[in-house]
């Protein structure tokens, strides 16, 4: 259920956590205007300042937080075994319809920020102008159209294949006018696109990145960029571009198994580039087999070093990827607690870390007056349990209420 209510409206809650390793307010509420956050305190004065005319929403026995942000989704992808093939057999038409599913999951588990990076046929731009016109309800969308890739290279198939630096020019150029929000480049290959490269072999050329940093930025637009490898995470990192997806110092034995990691961390942290290891409920299935478990123990170890040296984290799932579903963005943060952060730092990578990174942060990311109402109500205490997070009880993205499928109105 979504609905558009326009006005004031008061949300109250047993306790607020305005923003992470903030002090939290007993008995604390949140007055929201036009989507907007007006105020927010001890439920008394919120109450009192937005006088007796205004409806009051209560959840006494829950926790009012800000509304959680995942950096890094594929709402064109389905989360299934083979999202890729899944993919190819769908038709524009029915991707839109899927994707517009999605989004309201995505709202389900508690996301009121999503930054789409890679779809098809500028799909993301379309759903994003669609949920902001309160068509269809889901997050605030940033999305980056097709990413920029080789020919045959890392996710080929959604049409962002650029082989010379006019090409890539080109095709930063295709993805802003037809309405993308960031650019998104493929610095190395992956693990989804049969016959690509490895995931440790780069695609791009530190003079290619170059240019497709330099023409984002003459949009005024941010850079994300996929990088597997060391060489490609270096090569990204010296043109100075804003986040590091995955980020996962692989070689060809497999992810996070390069020392050169220790000796870049604090270059990365000094960049300020930030990093979104793209955890997720996934890894609780792939964690199963005895092989993968040795491959998550030393990713959740990478993630620990690189937060140890000042590295910026940011919570992003890479949702539509096999076992990584819309609904589980809890479960994907869970993991940086796994890694060993500590809860505050937990909820930053979801939070302020994410909104700076995104260049967010005067929207979206905190509880507080001026900012837009994105609001998170969970059973329980975060700081107690974070698996709290894994079934909201309420939500509300830029001032709209939703209440998650399965919950009731009590
Ligand atoms: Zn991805």
């Amino acid at each position: 259920m979504t609905e558009d209510l326009s006005g004031a409206r008061v949300y109250t809650a047993g306790l607020l956590l305005p923003e992470p390793g903030g002090a939290a307010v007993p008995d604390g509420a949140v007055l929201v205007r036009d989507g907007v956050i007006a105020t927010a305190g001890p439920a008394r004065e919120v109450c009192a300042a937005a006088g007796d005319d205004v409806p009051v929403t209560a959840f006494p026995d829950s926790t009012l937080l800000p509304g959680l942000i995942d950096t890094h989704v594929h709402l064109v992808f389905d989360a299934s075994p083979d999202p890729v093939s899944a993919l190819r057999a769908a038709d524009d038409r029915t991707l839109l319809l899927a994707m517009a599913r999605r989004a309201g999951q995505l709202l389900d588990s508690g996301v009121t920020t999503a930054r789409d990076l890679g779809d098809r046929g500028q799909l993301g731009a379309v759903l994003r102008e669609a949920v902001a016109a309160r068509v269809v309800p889901g997050p605030r969308l940033l999305t980056s159209g097709a990413p920029l890739t080789v020919t045959g290279g890392h996710c080929w198939y959604l049409g962002g294949q650029a082989d010379s630096e006019q090409e890539i020019r080109r095709v930063v150029r295709a993805n802003l006018a037809a309405g993308a929000s960031w650019v998104k480049v493929m610095a190395s290959g992956g693990t989804f696109t049969p016959g690509g490269p490895p995931p440790w072999s780069s695609q791009f050329s530190r003079s290619e990145l170059a240019v497709a940093v330099a023409e984002a930025r003459r949009f005024g637009r941010r850079v994300a960029v996929h990088a597997h490898g060391t060489q490609a995470v270096e090569d990204a990192l010296s043109v100075g571009v804003d986040t590091l997806e995955h980020c996962s110092f692989a070689t060809s034995e497999g992810a996070a198994t390069d020392p050169r990691a220790a000796e870049l961390a604090p270059l990365l942290a000094r960049s300020g580039t930030a990093v979104c290891p793209t955890l997720s409920g996934a890894l609780y299935d792939a964690r199963q087999g005895s092989a993968m478990k040795k491959v998550v123990d030393r990713v959740l170890e990478l993630v620990l070093r690189l937060h140890r040296q000042g590295v910026s984290l940011i919570a992003g799932t890479d949702a539509g990827m096999p076992g990584s579903r819309f609904d589980r963005f809890g479960e994907g943060l869970e993991w940086f607690g796994h890694a060993g952060l500590s809860t505050t730092a937990v909820l930053e990578t979801a939070t302020v870390n994410a909104a700076a990174a995104l260049g967010l942060s005067d929207r979206t990311g905190r509880i507080a007056p001026g900012l837009d109402a994105d609001l998170l109500v969970v059973d329980g205490d975060p700081y107690t349990d974070l698996s709290v997070l894994r079934r909201p009880r309420f939500v509300v993205a830029q001032g709209r209420p939703h209440l998650p499928a399965g919950r009731v109105i009590r």
